[in-house]
């Protein structure tokens, strides 16, 4: 297929390389030079206009930072850009109201789209292994999965426009949330007398087993190798956990959820992040 890829930053980037690698020509655009140079050495088309690239391909995927700049690029150079029968994918994480008016807006110009956003940080996207959440039609989700295939692992067909974005912001919601917690179960447990591995040792094989624990240990040298081993370097930057929980919340107040503890989880990311943005989000242990 003839694709168009805009957005090739630590994500996007890896991205449109691996749908090089499964046989692809891509055509690449990027506000970023350095980010075009990279992508070009990856195999792919360097365009310095989005609208340009767009001509005449099968395909349009997007990995931009937020739903404002999604909504801007998809009316300036993709509605009427793309040729009617390609299918547009936005893979990036954004708020669910602008995902679904986007894709509504899609559909009235007469595409099918899908909203796409991933689970799995840059490791994943370098090695094609993102887990996709995709919401819209059952035709445009049939037209998008073999273009998700190449660059991940699995591609789940979460429901209607915009239910990526829900389904990515409800679990990410629970991800910070069960880290802050998991992360004061050892800190007490430490307080109390209690070895770290002594307590991951029984808590692990427990019902207080859950994720950020056995895959994600925020204590260094506990569990598998995770960035606490590595000064919190690399992994999933705080700031990033931050943006999902104030989506979450955000989300949280348009349809009058109940989520005390998600925004409990926001305001503590938020004072973190004022210092420590840059950190992997396990590093909130070092709050507590
Ligand atoms: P990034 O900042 O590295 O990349 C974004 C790219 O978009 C940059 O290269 C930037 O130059 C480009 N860009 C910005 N405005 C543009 C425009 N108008 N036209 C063309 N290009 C433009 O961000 P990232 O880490 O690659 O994240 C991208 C998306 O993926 C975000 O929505 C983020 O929330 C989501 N995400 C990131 C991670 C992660 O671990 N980094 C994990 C899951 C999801």
């Amino acid at each position: 297929m003839k694709i168009a890829f805009i957005g090739l930053g630590n994500m996007g980037g890896g991205m449109a390389a691996n749908l090089v690698k499964a046989g692809h020509a891509v055509r690449a655009f990027d506000l970023s030079e350095e980010a075009l140079t990279a992508a070009a050495e990856h195999g792919c088309e360097p365009f310095t206009d989005a609208a340009e690239a767009c001509a005449g391909v099968d395909a349009v995927v997007t990995m931009l930072p937020n739903g404002r700049i999604v909504k801007s690029v998809y009316e300036a150079s993709v509605f009427g850009h793309a040729p009617n029968g390609a299918v547009l994918l936005d893979c990036s994480t954004i708020d669910v109201a602008t995902a679904r008016e986007v894709i509504k807006r899609s559909i009235d110009t007469g595409y099918d789209m899908v909203d796409a956003p991933v689970s799995g940080g840059i490791a994943a996207a370098n090695s094609g292994t993102l887990t996709f959440m995709v919401g819209g039609t059952a035709k445009a989700f049939t037209r998008a999965e073999p273009v998700l295939q190449a660059m991940g692992k699995a591609v789940i067909h979460a429901g209607d426009a915009g239910n990526g974005q829900a389904a990515k912001i409800c679990n990410n919601m629970l991800l910070g949330i069960h880290m802050i917690g998991t992360a004061e179960a050892f800190t007490m447990a430490q307080k109390l007398g209690l070895d770290p591995q002594t307590f991951y040792d029984i808590s692990s094989v427990s019902s207080g087993q859950n994720w950020s624990m056995t895959s994600y240990c925020p204590v260094p040298g506990v569990g598998p190798q995770t960035p606490a081993d590595n000064d919190y370097q690399g992994g999933f930057a705080t700031a990033l956990m931050l943006k999902d929980l104030k989506l979450a919340m955000e989300a949280a107040e348009s349809t009058d959820a109940s989520t005390p503890l998600g925004r409990h989880a926001k305001e503590l990311y938020e004072r973190f992040a004022e210092e420590h943005g840059g950190l992997d989000f396990s590093a909130i242990i070092r709050s507590l």
